[in-house]
């Protein structure tokens, strides 16, 4: 029989990849978004399966439209991906952020726990959690360090979420994703930024593009390749939480200059600090500089990944490396620039 599977937050990047990949395993999809959503599921779109999808309305702050969709389908899985998943918003709307990134999750267990306790749950926790971190990889056993109320609110998500799991046995599972990217990406996020950015400024379209901290690290991986041990996680013997990261880490420089190279960009930085600046060599002209309104009050500095346990257990690993990745978004971007 075919499954059914619950998407929050379908409008997203991961919700458009994971969708596309559980149709493809012959689920039935129904994907739910904010009454508020402004989006013209353009990623749905982007991927051909926008007419593939059952819709609802769920807004995270409502227990009622919850249990009113978990009452409606016969779901066998539930991935919870909505979240105010943007960090620096978090710093301006810290309730909203618990309300919906924290309490969110526990609406959904809760209903859950009352409607089927054999529903199985995904969330969708974070590196963030991580924060301000010392050693030199995070797994599964890594002290959470939060510097942001988004990532508070993720730490909370991912404790009641192994709470439900011990105290009423439920298959609910975190995934501790971290940073992934894609074509996909929303245009807030430092990577599509800055892609998008540099190819604007050859297109004639920007002339400057403003960045926050570009010391800070990331583990980056392809976000289309992480859904998939998303489900890995639900397919597992015993539910059980995961690290799912590449192993390597790069500055915001490094992934500056990984695109402005494969714009085949002449460039050169100039300056410290603030005042640090990326010249394009062939005009003199600044293509990047720094402006500190894209600080946060408290930065996560460096984040990198150790995935052993998943690639032990659920049999994943990541396939893109960061060359790779910069390659697919600025052609993506090149591409479906004019639309
Ligand atoms: P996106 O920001 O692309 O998508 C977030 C989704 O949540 C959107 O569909 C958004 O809808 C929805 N949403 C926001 N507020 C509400 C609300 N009040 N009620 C219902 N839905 C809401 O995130 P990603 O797809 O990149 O990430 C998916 C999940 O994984 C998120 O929870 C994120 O925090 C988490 N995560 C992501 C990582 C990454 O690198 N991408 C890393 C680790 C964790 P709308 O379109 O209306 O805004
Ligand atoms: P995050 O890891 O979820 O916060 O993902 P982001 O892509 O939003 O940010 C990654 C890192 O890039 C953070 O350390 C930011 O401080 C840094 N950064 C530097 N400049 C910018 C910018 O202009 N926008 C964003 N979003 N992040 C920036």
């Amino acid at each position: 029989m075919k499954k059914t599977a619950l998407i929050t937050g379908i409008s997203g990047q991961d919700g458009a990849y994971l969708a596309n990949f559980l149709i493809k395993k012959n689920y039935k999809v129904i994907g739910t978004d904010r009454r508020s959503a402004r989006s013209d599921n353009w990623r749905l779109r982007r991927l051909k399966i926008d007419k593939k999808i059952i819709y609802e309305e769920m807004e995270l702050g409502e227990i009622y439209e919850i249990e009113r969709i978990i009452k409606k389908y016969p779901f066998s899985e539930i991935y919870n991906l909505a979240a105010q998943s943007f960090v620096a918003t978090s710093f301006k709307s810290p309730l909203n952020t618990s309300n919906i990134t924290g309490l969110g999750t526990l609406r959904i267990l809760e209903t859950i726990r009352n409607i089927n306790s054999k529903i199985k749950f995904y969330q969708a926790s974070s590196s963030e959690m991580f924060g301000d971190v010392l050693n030199k990889f995070q797994n599964e056993k890594t002290p959470l360090n939060p510097q942001s109320p988004y990532a508070v609110s993720k730490v909370f998500s991912h404790y009641i979420t192994k709470n439900y799991r011990k105290s009423y046995n439920m298959f609910a599972v975190s995934g501790i994703l971290f940073n992934h990217e894609s074509p996909l990406r929303g245009e807030e996020f430092v990577t599509r930024k800055i892609v998008r950015g540099l190819v604007k400024i050859i297109k004639n379209d920007l002339k400057v593009l403003e960045v926050g901290n570009i010391n800070a690290k990331r583990d980056w991986g392809y976000a289309k390749e992480y859904v998939e041990a998303m489900w890995k996680m639900l397919q597992q013997k015993k539910p059980d939480d995961y690290v799912i990261s590449t192993g390597n880490s790069y500055t915001i420089k490094e992934f500056i200059n990984l695109t402005t190279k494969y714009l085949n960009l002449e460039t050169k930085w100039v300056g410290k600090g603030i005042k640090e600046k990326l010249i394009n060599k062939k005009n003199n002209k600044i293509l990047i500089k720094i402006n500190p309104k894209f600080f946060r009050p408290a930065e996560v500095n460096f984040l990198n990944g150790d995935c052993s346990k998943a690639k032990k257990k659920l049999k994943w690993r990541p396939k893109t490396d960061l060359k790779k990745l910069v390659k697919i978004m600025v052609d993506d971007e090149i591409n479906y620039y004019k639309y």
